[in-house]
């Protein structure tokens, strides 16, 4: 007999399913991954994902029914569902998040009747492809190596230098992965890398292959959605969220720059790292994952060389290109010597004007947007801060206001201090805006282009920076790490990094290994063709260890005091992190409450819990925030502890208080 009832996950940050009745028109159709419209509060016809189905008669209500089902192509398979569950318990996110996160536009899909697609004599794969070049000496060697471990090991890592031709390799393995009848995704951290790429690859793949990101219309979203689904789609390229397609048989996952931040999902919830939730969806597909980096994260280099991965390493630059010349220009000295504040030293002056003489680009990486990361009155010292946020502002002079980089709060600048009256309101410290005017003074003939969160936001703003760079019309280029990816220019040979000192002191145990990639990747884009390419990195402190490392271009030395380290602190990959964030807009309720939590979870947990402590910013958006870091040691089971951190986060929130409280978790904050 067939079952009367399915349990169903709704779109909504509440705990558990559903239960709904089953009507006998649709028994055929409704099993475990089926989205279907149910009836929910107000809603008459709300997207679900149906997770099991039977003929337990539900006793304490009558249940409602099943009222419509979302066409088959856009329903989830098996495996994205237990994907989705997985996703939900490994983060500690309710399914709902995960549902509302995974399944694009729900609302379109179910009020907009799927359109029938007339077969465009277009989409066949057939046309237009052409082969792929063929790979040199040691790009074939590596190729055989990655195939040859993956034998052994499910995850493979490819460390390569920058420049080492990883691309044409990953495009070998993709045509291998379609042959079999198998799909492939190819993942990157970041839209305007995707932008760059897929033009390359649709001249080897044509239509079987696909582009997903955010800023796709909610057409095409769905369009690669369906085609992922039923299989026409052989290969996807796409950011984080493309983990959630609906794949048929996922053979290939390739995650490029892997060791990238972005691939950590913050807010909202689920708060999901796609490499690492990579390895889950390759598993449950029965397939293979290779992670690539020119620097690889600590983390995964130590997972390779200690042989839970397959490790194959790429130590040549493609054709011979040499690795960049390496110069530290000491910004103490620099200061000592001349009145005039300037951000640039003489060094990076000279080699800017002396790349420009001879018509070849230049590359400058400031990692803060906006012109001056503070004002302050020169006269009594006041800074004005956001009012929302316990943070200084960020000062725009374009825009002409200040703004506030967590809420996003602007306001005009105060035309006097109103500590003391003083008209004196100078800015303190540099950003890109600021970069781009000294630079504009310095340089007029040359042309200059910014690249940073606030010129890209309009849709194809990032590619058309891109695109005029690779073409020679912009000859230098301002940009945060946005600009450090990827990117493969023919005339640019001096690369520029203004200050490494504020990325070396950044609050955060993985600040030097963040530093080194950083520098080691900016540096990467210089020279890659004939001319060898000069990289200068300014800093107070040129005996720093990070810095001696990154001008020897020494991976493994990095790798190896960093990891030292790591085990000395207890930090990952030698322990597990949770981190617990408590919210209330009363400063005593959020005490009260953040210390009763640390007090029930060190009954269980004892030495391992953290806290709590002032993150650095205590107040975003007139929240106050405390956080909890649970460090685990391998001993601990981390799934039991999870569900000891789940129960007292939800004993904590019935506790009698004025106001609203949240608390949330963050497994593996990056
Ligand atoms: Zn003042
Ligand atoms: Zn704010």
């Amino acid at each position: 007999m067939s079952n009367g009832f399915a349990d169903i996950i709704l779109p909504v940050a509440l705990a558990g399913s559903y239960t709904y009745g089953i009507p006998p028109g649709l028994h055929d159709q409704v099993q475990r991954g089926t989205l279907v419209t149910v009836p929910f509060g107000q809603s008459k016809s709300c997207m679900g994902l149906v997770v099991s189905t039977h003929n337990t008669q539900p006793t304490e209500f009558t249940p409602k029914e099943i009222t419509g089902i979302i066409p088959l192509q856009t329903a989830i398979n098996e495996r994205l569902t237990e994907f989705l569950l997985w996703v939900s318990d490994y983060y500690m996110a309710l399914p709902g998040e995960v549902v509302k996160a995974a399944i694009p536009s729900a609302d379109d899909l179910v009020s907009r009747a799927v359109p029938r697609k007339k077969r465009n004599p277009r989409d066949s794969s057939e046309a237009r492809v052409t082969l792929p070049a063929e790979l040199n000496a040691l790009q074939k060697e590596a190729f055989a190596r990655i195939k040859e471990q993956f034998n052994d090991h499910g995850v493979v890592l490819l460390r390569g230098v920058t420049s080492s031709g990883k691309t044409e390799i990953y495009i070998h393995l993709i045509r291998e992965q379609l042959a079999m009848g198998r799909q492939v995704l190819y993942m990157l951290p970041e839209i305007a890398l995707t932008t760059q790429i897929i033009e390359r690859l649709q001249k080897h793949f044509g239509d079987a292959i696909g582009v997903y990101h955010s800023r796709l219309t909610s057409a095409s979203r769905q369009d690669v959605w369906r085609k992922a689904a039923n299989g026409t789609l052989g290969a996807v390229l796409g950011v984080r969220s493309s983990l959630f397609l609906p794949f048929r048989d996922l053979g290939l996952i390739i995650v490029d720059e892997e060791h990238d931040s972005s691939y950590k999902q913050y807010d909202p919830a689920p708060r999901y790292h796609a490499r690492d939730a990579a390895m889950m969806l390759s598993r449950i597909h029965g397939g293979v994952i290779l992670l690539g980096s020119a620097t690889p994260s600590v983390e995964s280099y130590h997972n390779a060389t200690s042989g839970r991965y397959g490790l194959v390493e790429l130590d040549a630059r493609y054709g011979d290109v040499k690795m960049p010349e390496m110069i530290v220009a000491d910004t103490r000295s620099h200061g000592k010597k001349k009145k005039a504040v300037s951000h640039f030293s003489s060094r990076m002056l000279d080699a800017v004007g002396a790349a420009l003489a001879r018509g070849e680009q230049v590359i400058l990486f400031q990692n803060r947007r906006g012109f001056s990361p503070y004002l302050m009155c020169s006269d009594c010292g006041w800074v004005p801060r956001c009012t929302n946020c316990s943070v200084s502002y960020t000062y725009h002079k374009s825009a002409g206001k200040m703004k506030c980089h967590y809420c996003g709060k602007s306001e005009a600048l105060p035309g006097v201090c109103p500590e003391c009256g003083s008209t004196a309101l100078s800015t303190r410290g540099f950003g890109t805006e600021k970069i781009e005017e000294e630079i504009k003074l310095m340089f007029p003939s040359a042309t200059v282009a910014r690249m940073d969160q606030d010129t890209t936001k309009r849709r194809n703003a990032a590619s058309r920076i891109l695109s005029d760079f690779a073409a020679g019309a912009t000859d230098i280029l301002i940009g945060t790490q946005m600009i450090s990816k990827g990117l493969d220019f023919e005339k640019l040979t001096v690369v520029g990094i203004l200050d490494a000192d504020s990325m070396l002191w950044f609050p955060d145990f993985r600040a030097f290994e963040r530093s080194f990639q950083l520098i080691e990747q900016v540096s990467g884009r210089a020279g890659r063709r004939e001319r060898r390419g000069t990289v200068i990195i300014q800093t107070a402190d040129p005996s720093h260890l990070i810095i001696r490392q990154a001008l020897k271009h020494d991976y493994k030395a990095m790798c190896s005091t960093q990891l030292e380290e790591r085990e000395l602190f207890g930090y990952p990959p030698f322990t597990k992190i949770i981190r617990i964030v408590v919210r209330h807009r009363d400063l005593d309720e959020l005490n009260l409450s953040s210390a009763r939590l640390a007090a029930n979870l060190r009954r269980h947990l004892g030495k391992f819990v953290l806290g709590p402590e002032f993150p650095a910013v205590m107040q975003v958006q007139k929240w106050y925030i405390k956080t909890l870091l649970i460090k685990l040691g391998k001993e601990l089971s981390a799934s039991r502890v999870k569900e000891m951190i789940r129960k007292a986060m939800e004993a904590e929130l019935k506790m009698p208080r004025k106001g609203m409280l949240r608390i949330h978790a963050d497994v593996d904050p990056q």
